[in-house]
Order: structure tokens, then C-alpha cells, then sequence
């Protein structure tokens, strides 16, 4: 039997286990997640815990458990848990020894060899230490790759073109950032910078803060029980991950505590905008450390080809923001942030053992879809059109974001919201592909809030939602097809920007395809092609999925540009897949 090595991220906040399977890299998961927290324990009776319930026991007993040991992972320092004291070494051994566990009663075999990931910057003794837990937790063969390496092997597989890629590694309690070059398969950090004490954490943090405040504005001075506090730390990260996605976020929590002998109960709004205040401090820390590995690397912002965005903290809105100003670029992360160095890991375990290996694939919307909006322009001193992206290209799908919209008269009765897809800052350069008016809002003043919420789902179909906040008044409507159609409409809309560019004088207007004009027999074969192919696509395997929608694109370019060679060599193609499919 051919053995498995399986790739690890073992991290400062929760940790992977992956393998390479049916030629991609998958997950390994129990009890149906594959994110395990960092976190060792002991429980009362002396039992050991790892992973999600020790992270549970941690705010009560802090004591008895140890979290974020990666930090002093080398340093010598040792860590007491339940009163006794462990090595650095002896706490990641039982993480790793828990991750390998947990492979063999998935795989159903044992696994001896494994590839782990460790920071860029982790010097000779980290890597030394981290070695040493692999080989206390039973692996015999141990390979160690850095974390910027494994996720641009997620994202590139072993390709062979040169490129310069930024790594931004955003987690729960560590940050860190590397300018990465890819040249003839091989991936070399060229520079990182970060900080080891920056992270998700700090941003829950803050939140806790604000409920603290609200707190002791509505009640006085209290103490809170640490079940309380735990529960408030809960309850913060998860407002934290609503407001990754929604414009506002209810921080609830039921019986919080007794004051003169009454239950209190916490209800509190946090908008995305008050978030965003505090947490830019951290942000703007990052694109310090952004500048930093640049200057390392002798590049500047425009030498980045592509920004990888790692670890989850990444998904928060900000950061991509942040990216975006600073590189020009859309940063990727349709390859899931907190599992892409683990998919990287496995990928390179499947290099040592020799499999051939691509990147990982994922069913990402290869469209931007958004709304229009009207924004103040202080220089014009007047409103100007801009356009809102909420779903931008390449995000996973199936997903949901929501923003807020505000009315702009008192009273105002109705708002009409068009939906566009496309990337350009104007709305009416894009396409629109629906739209609709919610009427019968309640009378308040301008700035009444509306909530737009659109969902794409794996058909491509596209829901979009608006909803007046303070009535709860909503209305929705459903584009079909929302990915597919495009390619048509995109078309068309080519075709009338053509004819705009001879001019306005439609008398004087060449017209693309002449009226009543008999297309040329191979167009008509290639239109043929494309209606089957669109017809065959929604049941094929996502890979000839994905190879008939690039096929698609090149015929109707090759259309376009009169390209008969390139138009008869795509034909073909994608009618052998065709043939394939059918047969
Ligand atoms: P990692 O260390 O990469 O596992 O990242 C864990 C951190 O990512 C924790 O602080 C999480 O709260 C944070 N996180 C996970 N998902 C999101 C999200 N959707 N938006 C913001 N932060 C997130």
C-alpha cells in the first residue's frame, strides 16, 4: 500500500491536517470541522483535552490549560499547566499527536511521515523545536516547509512561471507578511516581515472593550462572573465574523448576569463602521509590515504580481480594502484563508511522494456583482453615481454580503436598486442585469437605513434583498443564470460600444453584423457548439466545467476579432468535450 504523508499547519490559534486525494489536497475533519484549536488542558479529574474543548475549559481554567504555545515554541521558557510544567515542545507534540490521530481514524491506516508548516521568519532553533515535537508525537520522517511556500503551492500548484507574490498571513494571534518568488517550480521567500503578537484576538478584544463601556454606562460598576466574560469573548468574535459579511452586528446574550437580584440581558448593536475604528490601528500596523518586507525584497507595491490573502482574519473587509488601495489589485482569496496552508502542506507531501499535482480548485464566481449609490464629491460639490461592488470576482460561492444604503430625503418613499456586474467605478459602464423599487418605507428622516443583501449560489443564481432596518420591510428579487448569461449580454454590450466608437450618428454607424446578413458558416457551427456546450456545462465534472466556460470565452473572442484559426481550434476543442460528455 502506497503510504500517506499528510500536510500540517500547525498554528498559534487552531491547526489542519490534510492529505492528497483524487489528485487535490482535502481536509481532514472530525465531527464535521477541520479547524482544531491550539489549545492543551487538563481537565478536573486529570484528563488530557486538546482542541475545541480545551479551548472551552480555557476561561474558566486558565490554569489548567495552555494556549498560543507556537510564541515560545524555542525559547527555552516552559509553561505550567494544572501545576506542572511542560516544554514548548511537549505541548505541540500533543497537538500534533492529536492531528495524527485523527488522520488515522479517518484513513483508517497509520501515518508516519508529515510535512508542517512554520513561519518564514522562525529561526534555526524554532525549527528545531518544532521538529522535535513532530518526533515526540510519533513521526518518523518529518519535512518542514514555510507557511508563504504552502499557501503559493495552493494557489499555483507547481507551476513554473516566474512570479513575485505577496503573502499576507492575517491570524488569530499572529501576523506576518512575505514577498514570495515562484521561478522554474521552485518557491523561495525572498523577504517577511510581521508581528507575533498581532491578530484576531486584539480585534475581539476590542469588541469586548465596547461591551464593557455599554455596560458599565447602563449598569454601573459590576463584576462579571468568568463564565460572563467567556461568554462575552464569544459573543464579540462572533460579531466580529457577522460584520466579515453584514454592515451591522447584535451582540445578545441572555441572563448575562444578576444585579440587585434581577437578570440583565445584553443587546447591543455594532455597526461595521464603528468596528472599523478601531481595529484600523492593527490594519494600518500591517501595511507597515507590508512596507517593510517590500523594502526587504528591493521591490516596490508595483513589483507584486498577486496578494494571497492567509489565516483567517484576512476575510475581514478592511484588510481587503487596505490591499486593494495599496497594490491596484483585487487580493485572492477564494482558496479558504484558514485552510489554504494545510491544502499547501498536503500538496507538498504529494510532491515528495512524487504524485502529480495541481493547484487547489474551487468554485469561485468569475464576476463582480454590486449595486449603484450616489456618493458626495466635495470637490464638485455635488452627488456623483458610484458603484458598489458587494460580491467581487473570485470570491467562493456559494456566498451572502450585505451593505447599508441611507435614504437621502426625509420621508423618502421608496428607493430603486439596480444590480450591476462588473468591476468599473461607474455604474452605468457595467451591465445591468436587474432591478427593482421597494416602496412604502416608513416616514423618518433621509438617512433611513437600507440593508441590500445579495446571494449567489453554485447555479449562478443571484438574490438580491433590500430591507428597511428599523421596519423590516423587504424585497427580493432573482437574476437566473446570473454567471452564465453574462457572456451573452457582455457581448451585445461589446457590440453597441463598437458601433458607439464610429461615432454618434447612427446614419454614419457601421453596424457590426450587416442586417439580414447571412453569418459565415463557421460562426454559425461555432454558435452550435456554444448553445450545447451551455446546455452540457450545469452537469459536467467542475474541471471540464471550468475548461468548456474558458473555451467559451476564446471562441466568442476569436468571433469577435474574425480569428478563424483560433476560432476553429476552440471549436474543436470543446467539441471533443462535447463528444465526451454526451457519450
Ligand atoms: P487562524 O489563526 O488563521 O485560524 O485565524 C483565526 C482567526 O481568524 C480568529 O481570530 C477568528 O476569529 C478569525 N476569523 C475567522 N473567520 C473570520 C471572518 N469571517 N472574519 C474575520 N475574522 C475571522
Amino acid at each position: 500500500m502506497k503510504e500517506t504523508i499528510v500536510g500540517i499547519d500547525l498554528g498559534t490559534t487552531n491547526s489542519e491536517v490534510a492529505v492528497f486525494e483524487n489528485m487535490q489536497p482535502a481536509l481532514i475533519k472530525r465531527n464535521n470541522t477541520a479547524i482544531f484549536p491550539s489549545y492543551v488542558g487538563i481537565d478536573q479529574d486529570g484528563k488530557l483535552l486538546v482542541g475545541e474543548a480545551a479551548r472551552n475549559q480555557y476561561p474558566v481554567y486558565p490554569e489548567r490549560t495552555v494556549k498560543s504555545i507556537k510564541r515560545l515554541m524555542g525559547s527555552g521558557e516552559k509553561v505550567t499547566m494544572a501545576g506542572k510544567q511542560y516544554a514548548p515542545q511537549e505541548i505541540s507534540a500533543i497537538i500534533l499527536k492529536s492531528l495524527k490521530e485523527i488522520a488515522e481514524e479517518q484513513l483508517g491506516h497509520a501515518v508516519s511521515r508529515a510535512v508542517i508548516t512554520v513561519p518564514a521568519y522562525f529561526s534555526d532553533i524554532q525549527r528545531q523545536a518544532t521538529r522535535e515535537a513532530g518526533e515526540v508525537a510519533g513521526f518518523e520522517t518529518i519535512k518542514m516547509i514555510n507557511e508563504p511556500t504552502a499557501a503559493a503551492l495552493a494557489y499555483e500548484g507547481a507551476q513554473h512561471d516566474g512570479k513575485t507574490i505577496m503573502v499576507y498571513d492575517l491570524g488569530g494571534g499572529t501576523f506576518d507578511v512575505s514577498v514570495v518568488r515562484i521561478e522554474d517550480g521552485v518557491i523561495e521567500v525572498v523577504a517577511s516581515h510581521g508581528n507575533n503578537q498581532l491578530g484576531g484576538d486584539d480585534f475581539d478584544r476590542k469588541i469586548v472593550d465596547y461591551v464593557h463601556k455599554h455596560l458599565a454606562e447602563t449598569h454601573g460598576e459590576i463584576t462579571l462572573s468568568p463564565e460572563a466574560e467567556a461568554r462575552i469573548i464569544r459573543a464579540a468574535e462572533q460579531a466580529k465574523l457577522t460584520l466579515s459579511d453584514n454592515p451591522f452586528a447584535e451582540i445578545r446574550e441572555e441572563y448575562l448576569f444578576e444585579k440587585d437580584g434581577v437578570p440583565v440581558h445584553l443587546a447591543l448593536e455594532l455597526s461595521r463602521d464603528t468596528y472599523e475604528e478601531m481595529i484600523t490601528p492593527f490594519i494600518d500596523e500591517t501595511l507597515d509590515a507590508i512596507h517593510i518586507a517590500l523594502q526587504g525584497a528591493d521591490l516596490t507595491a508595483s513589483d507584486i504580481e498577486e496578494v494571497l490573502l492567509v489565516g483567517g482574519s484576512s476575510r475581514t473587509p478592511l484588510v481587503h480594502e487596505y490591499i486593494e488601495r495599496e497594490f491596484g489589485i483585487l487580493p485572492r482569496s477564494e482558496v479558504d484563508p484558514d485552510l489554504c496552508v494545510a491544502c499547501g502542506a498536503a500538496i507538498q507531501a504529494a510532491m515528495i511522494a512524487g504524485e502529480e499535482v495541481s493547484a487547489v480548485l474551487v468554485d469561485i464566481t468569475p464576476y463582480t456583482f454590486g449595486t449603484g449609490s450616489l456618493d458626495f464629491d466635495i470637490q464638485r460639490m455635488g452627488y456623483k453615481d458610484i458603484y458598489v461592488p458587494l460580491i467581487k470576482k473570485n470570491t467562493p460561492i456559494p456566498t451572502r454580503k450585505s451593505e447599508v444604503f441611507y435614504t437621502m430625503y426625509d420621508n423618502q418613499e421608496s428607493v430603486r436598486v439596480r444590480v450591476y456586474q462588473g468591476e468599473n467605478s461607474k455604474p452605468n459602464e457595467n451591465i445591468e442585469i436587474g432591478e427593482f423599487l421597494i416602496s412604502g418605507l416608513s416616514e423618518v428622516p433621509e438617512g433611513n437605513e437600507i440593508i441590500t443583501t445579495f446571494a449567489l449560489d453554485t447555479d449562478g443564481i443571484l438574490q438580491v434583498t433590500a430591507t428597511e432596518k428599523c421596519s423590516g420591510l423587504s424585497k427580493t428579487i432573482t437574476i437566473d443564470n446570473a454567471i452564465g448569461r453574462f457572456q451573452e449580454d457582455e457581448l451585445a454590450r461589446a457590440k453597441g460600444k463598437i458601433v458607439e466608437l464610429f461615432g454618434d450618428d447612427t446614419d454614419d454607424a457601421q453596424p457590426v453584423v450587416e442586417e439580414g446578413a447571412t453569418p459565415e458558416p463557421e460562426f454559425q457551427e461555432a454558435e452550435k457548439t456554444l448553445v450545447k456546450a451551455e446546455h452540457l456545462m450545469e452537469n459536467a465534472e467542475p474541471e471540464d466545467r471550468e475548461e468548456m466556460v474558458d473555451l467559451a470565452e476564446t471562441i466568442k473572442d476569436a468571433m469577435r476579432n474574425n480569428d478563424a484559426d483560433r476560432l476553429a481550434e476552440a471549436v474543436n476543442e470543446l467539441n471533443e468535450i462535447i463528444f465526451y460528455l454526451e457519450s
